[in-house]
């Protein structure tokens, strides 16, 4: 059993030996500050431990036991006091408790030494007073840390908060094994006793060693609920950014997150979008020029820091992600980087939506602005010439002869359809800006289809007649009487268009049991099926060799379609190609006259607010 015990004590030696070398690579990897402090506390530590097993075998009283007994008290001293500075160099002391710490630091050493070299090892009560005041010094310089860093790792992320903890429960391990070794006396020296206080000294190896290299498979299972709620954020990232700009910022957080950074930064090819968390534009720029090239994925040291930096390979060149270690990040390994690459692929793909996006609406925004510079700029000549051109059909300019009056009669159709343009561009503006508003009033739908019959009847040509079929009762409706002439306009006007041959046009006003209609059919080149999804697109025409030199701009139904379902209608569509079509109207019957529940009416009520000028 002494045996074991021996092995137990010599194992944990090693143990201590191999931290304090795998701590001093760390910090040779990546000379911070705080790492040094760590470090050393661990060499001290490990320092400690091996000259405890020198000691045994030279013997304590032997003056060569004596010295290396002063040496190690000042390296156990030492071990307690960098952990200290290494808090200090993460959360910075203020000057009065340092000045306290090295005091204290300083006494205890005086105190150690002069005891040690007086006494010796005498054992009694002066050596176990003198136990007690080191460990007792070695816990005040550590157990501060611990207690400040288990404090501070509540605010940290899932890696920092795991890694701080694991450093505060290592730390208070050791605390708790050396005063149990001390305060349990001779009852502790039994070798089974012995190997208890070994195995659990072992057992803070790892927490320490984690605390500061934590290996791959620990560092993904702390991240794992971290990771669901990343793949959500991707998702919302990539579907709800509008623009580069606004994905880059909510990305560099998320960046930070997966791998456990201080700081992240954002760079677009042409500095069209950036973003920047924990890190100063100036310092990206450095970042930036130090790189040999943006095409791969590269980790660079210095200053205590480490930064990782991935490329976003984008149409417009590369861009890059970048992210920083802080003092309680971990280096960034390979682990990292890939963790970073993938993030980067995700969102290279929504930042190429976003680009495309952004194209699309500052086109939509432009073709918004020309259509209603065009249309308020054209409304006024327009005016000015229906009026000349109605006078001349009346007569008013004088007598006309036949050519003449033809003329005029051309000249009004051609006005009335260019008004109709007009109309249609500010509507669609309106649409677009949302300055679209409805005058609802109760009508009777057969005078507004009367009208609209009324106003195409300058389109008629000779080849073309219009029939109007009324039911004998008022269809009474709940609607913006103009916007609905609009409509019904633009469906017998595209009724006559697309029927170049001639033939009849009907329009059939209809009251179902709480449906209004109104349906204008003709028997002209109809639509294929393949055609009809592009119909209520804005611009939408259907190009073929019948309809490609009939003039239109294909906003017509795009605008009926919207005003309808503002009205709480639609409209419906039934053709066959080369036999003709039938376009319906429907729309939701007054409310005073509905009998049926409100359930069972089509869409949405009406947005009715005042003026539909401008
Ligand atoms: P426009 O007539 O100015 O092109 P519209 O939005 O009114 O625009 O119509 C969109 C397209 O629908 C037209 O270009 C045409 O191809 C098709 N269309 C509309 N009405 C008819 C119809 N009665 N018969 C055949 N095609 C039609």
């Amino acid at each position: 059993m002494t045996e074991v015990a021996n092995l137990s004590v010599n194992l944990t030696a090693v143990v201590f030996i191999a931290l304090g070398i795998a701590t001093g690579i760390s910090w040779y990897r990546r000379r911070g500050r705080a790492d040094g402090f760590l470090a050393l506390s661990l060499i001290l530590l490990a320092a400690v431990a091996t000259l405890g097993r020198i000691q045994a075998l030279v013997g304590l009283s032997s003056p060569t036991g004596r010295v290396l007994n002063v040496i190690s008290i000042l390296a156990f001293l030492g071990s307690g006091f960098a952990v200290l500075l290494f808090r200090d160099s993460l959360l910075p002391l203020k000057l009065p408790t340092i000045r306290l710490a090295v005091a204290l630091l300083v006494v205890s050493c005086v105190i150690g030494v002069a005891v040690t070299l007086v006494v010796g090892n005498a054992g009694g009560w002066i050596s176990l007073a003198l136990a007690l005041e080191l460990i007792l010094s070695w816990s005040i310089f550590i157990g501060e840390p611990i207690v400040r860093f288990w404090l501070a790792s509540r605010s940290l992320r899932r890696v920092q908060r795991a890694r701080m903890r694991a450093l505060s429960t290592g730390f208070g391990m050791l605390i708790a094994i050396l005063l149990v070794a001390v305060l349990g006396g001779s009852a502790l020296q039994s070798p089974l006793a012995i190997i208890a206080v070994q195995v659990f000294a072992l057992a803070a190896a790892p927490f320490i060693y984690f605390s500061f290299d934590p290996p791959v498979l620990l560092r993904t299972y702390w991240r794992m609920k971290e990771s669901a709620e990343l793949r959500a954020a991707i998702r919302d990232l990539l579907l709800s950014s509008t623009t580069q700009q606004a994905l880059a910022e909510k990305a560099a957080p998320w960046a930070m997150r997966l791998v456990g950074a201080d700081s992240c930064f954002v760079v677009s090819p042409k500095d069209s979008f950036m973003a920047y968390v924990g890190i100063e534009p100036e310092r990206v720029a450095a970042i930036v020029a130090e790189l040999p090239g943006t095409d791969t994925s590269q980790t660079i040291s210095g200053r205590g820091r480490t930064t990782a930096v991935v490329p976003l390979l984008l149409t417009e060149g590369n861009g890059l992600l970048g992210v920083e270690t802080g003092p309680y990040t971990p280096m960034f390994g390979t682990d990292e980087l890939q963790q970073l690459d993938a993030f980067a692929t995700s969102i290279t793909a929504g930042l190429e939506r976003a680009r495309v996006g952004e194209r699309i609406a500052a086109m939509e925004r432009n073709k918004s602005q020309f259509l209603n510079l065009a249309s308020h700029e054209l409304r006024g000549p327009v005016t000015v010439i229906r009026g000349y051109v109605s006078m001349l059909e009346k007569g008013l300019c004088g007598d006309l002869n036949d050519l003449g009056r033809q003329a005029a009669h051309t000249m009004s159709a051609k006005v009335i359809e260019i008004n109709e343009l007009i109309e249609q561009m500010m509507e669609s503006a309106r649409l677009e800006d949302d300055r679209l508003f409805l005058r609802p009033e109760t009508v009777d739908l057969r005078e507004i289809a009367k009208a609209a019959v009324e106003g195409a009847r300058p389109l008629v040509d000779a080849n073309h007649s219009i029939d109007l079929e009324l039911p004998e009762t008022t269809v009474p409706v709940d609607v913006d009487a103009d916007r609905i002439q609009t409509i019904l306009a633009n469906l017998i006007s595209n009724a006559l268009k697309y029927s170049p041959a001639g033939g009849p046009v009907r329009c059939v006003v209809v009251l179902r049991s709480y449906l209004a209609s109104v349906s204008v059919s003709d028997t002209g080149l109809g639509i294929a099926v393949e055609d009809m999804s592009i119909l209520f697109t804005r611009f939408g025409r259907v190009a073929t060799p019948e309809t490609e030199h009939l003039p239109g701009t294909g906003l017509g139904l795009f605008l009926g379609q919207q005003l309808a379902h503002l009205h709480g209608g639609e409209i419906t569509v039934e053709s066959r190609l080369g036999e003709g079509s039938t376009f319906t109207l429907l729309l939701p019957q007054s409310a005073g006259n509905r009998k049926l529940s409100d359930r069972t009416r089509p869409r949405a009520p009406t947005r009715a607010i005042p003026d539909r000028s401008a």
